[in-house]
């Protein structure tokens, strides 16, 4: 059969890259001192930029999780059958210790190294992340049981991973989820009615539903049920140490809008065993011991699908041609990748920031601890209502390609309001911000501490600073224009950050348009004046290794 066309002016695949090599991460490592992580980070880049794992993460989103809750002979199993690649990023997400190398082996940079990892092993595939991010956030909340820290704590940071269903102290490795959220309440966790009635050996059995469970075939997880001292917090596994089935349900899957290779589940416990982790009736400050450590890889991961996208448009627009000229060199189109690459830049400056501040808050340092605090809630609003935005105009730069699967872009934009939703959705992070202040009122001081060390340098930025205290004046309102305070608080951090430690190419074109007051509401509006070239240079993949 002879051609009817010759196949020009598309784009080559996004592939054979180091994933890595992205400025605003390298540059977190080398600023904080952690230059020993920079090899291994370079290492997750070129997997992470391979057609083999970029294949593994295609699969798993072709191939979502299936539930079976009987086998042929009617026993009910709760079983969730992945496909294989699945298994091959999370193998791969635990040999790299993304799931808790920080606990098992902490040093000075330890979070921020497994941070950067994340960064650039999360364009792969979103999915897997989930119960990587949960094994990871669950090891500070289950050191309020001493006794279950100290037997299943080596098993969740070893990095062994295995799917297999048998008593979690036979493993080698294990994984963890979380099981809080009812019908009536996922934010108002207090709202609860599972129940938990203690048993004479010390253990509770735990009635009741979850209407969302991520990572169902997870090996241990979190649960809050109420007990008799109030809404408490319970390490349940799913198989008990006599090797039977705990009785955990699974009733369904969710059929979800994005995070399609992640299992998310509707779960029924009927008197399931489970035991006490903390105190009764402090199920809350238990279990966000964990939700702490998952928001910090909500903006991490936000931050990923924003280098993602920029990746993906920078790329695009550098090999394909409109009306005489490659689109990376059209003003308009320049304008919109640099606006881009500004807001990936200052959502990964921030992410690996906060992970080097969980170093420090984590071996004890109080003032780390506070700024965290603030800082964290802050960003997990901000970071993750940005990127939803970031990924429909990323995913326009591809034009029609973009909106096609194969270009991955839909991916990307399915995935990013999960992160803006879960662990706190929108209003709840905002609101979360102004509790920090409400019962630490010096976390408020601490944050514009921070933020005074970059005063002085920019005009723009220190009359944002100046507006920012201005507006915590009039209390009484405080709560309805809390979305706008913690995003003016969320953009003068990311400015403050750019102007410290950033190129001053970024930090000008932030200052001067998300600092300056006349901010477009679309991509695309910076002013003239702007270096785009340096800004687009750094966001573009170096392809061929
Ligand atoms: C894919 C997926 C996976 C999930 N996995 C898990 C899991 O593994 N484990 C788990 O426990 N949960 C999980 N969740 C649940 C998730 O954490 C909740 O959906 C989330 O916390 C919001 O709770 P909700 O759905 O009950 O919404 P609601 O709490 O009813 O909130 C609805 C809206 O109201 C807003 N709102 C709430 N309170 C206020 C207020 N005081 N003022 C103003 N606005 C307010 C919220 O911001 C939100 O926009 C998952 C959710 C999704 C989508």
């Amino acid at each position: 059969m002879t051609a009817t066309h010759e196949v020009f002016n598309q784009v080559p695949p996004l592939t054979n890259f180091d994933a890595a090599d992205y400025p605003p991460l390298l540059e977190a490592l080398q600023r904080e001192g952690a230059h020993d992580a920079l090899e291994g980070l370079h290492e997750v880049g070129r997997l992470a930029g391979s057609e083999e794992a970029q294949r593994w993460g295609d699969l798993s989103e072709a191939h979502p999780p299936i539930l079976r809750t009987h086998d042929r002979y009617g026993h009910r199993i709760d079983e969730v059958e992945y496909d294989p690649a699945y298994h091959h990023l999370m193998t791969a997400a635990v040999e790299m210790g993304l799931h808790g190398a920080p606990w098992a082996d902490p040093g000075p940079h330890a979070h921020l190294a497994r941070a950067a990892k994340m960064a650039v092993w999360g364009r792969v595939d979103a999915g897997h992340s989930c119960p990587i991010s949960m094994t990871y956030a669950v090891v500070p909340a289950l050191r309020h049981n001493r006794e279950l820290a100290e037997q299943y704590e080596p098993l969740l940071t070893a990095r062994v991973y295995d799917p297999t269903l048998r008593p979690p102290l036979t493993k080698s490795g294990l994984i963890a989820g979380m099981s809080m959220t009812e019908k009536q309440g996922g934010s108002d966790v207090r709202a609860g009615t599972t129940r938990a009635v203690p048993q004479s050996d010390g253990s509770y059995l735990l009635t009741g539903h979850k209407w969302f469970t991520s990572a169902p075939m997870s090996d241990i997880f979190l649960v809050l049920a109420q007990a008799p001292g109030g809404l408490s917090c319970f390490f349940l596994p799913r198989i008990l140490p006599d090797g039977t089935q705990n009785r955990m349900h699974l009733q369904r899957l969710k059929d979800k809008l994005g995070n399609r290779s992640n299992a998310s589940s509707e779960v029924e416990y009927d008197d399931a065993v489970a035991w006490l982790v903390g105190e009764e009736g402090r199920g809350v400050p238990t279990i966000i011991e964990m939700v702490n450590m998952t928001r910090l890889d909500c903006t991490i991961g936000s931050a990923t699908g924003m280098l993602a996208g920029t990746a993906q448009a920078t790329h695009h627009a550098v090999h394909r041609s409109a009306f005489g000229a490659h689109l990376v060199d059209q003003p308009l189109m320049r304008n919109v990748l640099a606006d881009l690459a500004v807001e990936s830049e200052a959502s990964t400056t921030v992410a690996m920031w906060l992970a080097a501040l969980t170093d420090r808050a984590t071996a004890g340092d109080e003032h780390a601890i506070t700024l965290r605090r603030i800082s964290l809630a802050v960003s997990k609003y901000f970071v993750c209502k940005r990127g939803p935005i970031h990924a429909a105009e990323a995913l326009e730069c591809l034009g029609g390609n973009g909106y096609v699967e194969e270009s991955r872009m839909p991916r990307l934009y399915r995935e990013a309001p999960l992160l803006s939703v879960w662990e706190g959705s929108g209003n709840v992070a905002a609101l979360d911000t102004l509790r920090a202040v409400a019962k630490q009122p010096e976390s408020l001081q601490v944050f514009f501490d921070e933020l005074d060390t970059a005063t002085g340098v920019d005009s723009r930025f220190d009359i944002a600073v100046e507006d920012l205290k201005t507006s915590f004046r009039d209390f009484g309102t405080l709560e309805h224009r809390a979305r706008r305070i913690v995003g003016d608080m969320a953009l003068a951090l990311q400015g403050s950050l750019l102007i410290r430690y950033g190129h001053p190419a970024v930090a000008d074109a932030f200052c001067v348009s998300r600092l300056s007051g006349d901010w477009g509401s679309v991509f695309g509006t910076l002013p003239t004046g702007v270096d785009t070239s340096v800004i687009i240079d750094r966001a573009t993949p170096k392809v061929g290794l």
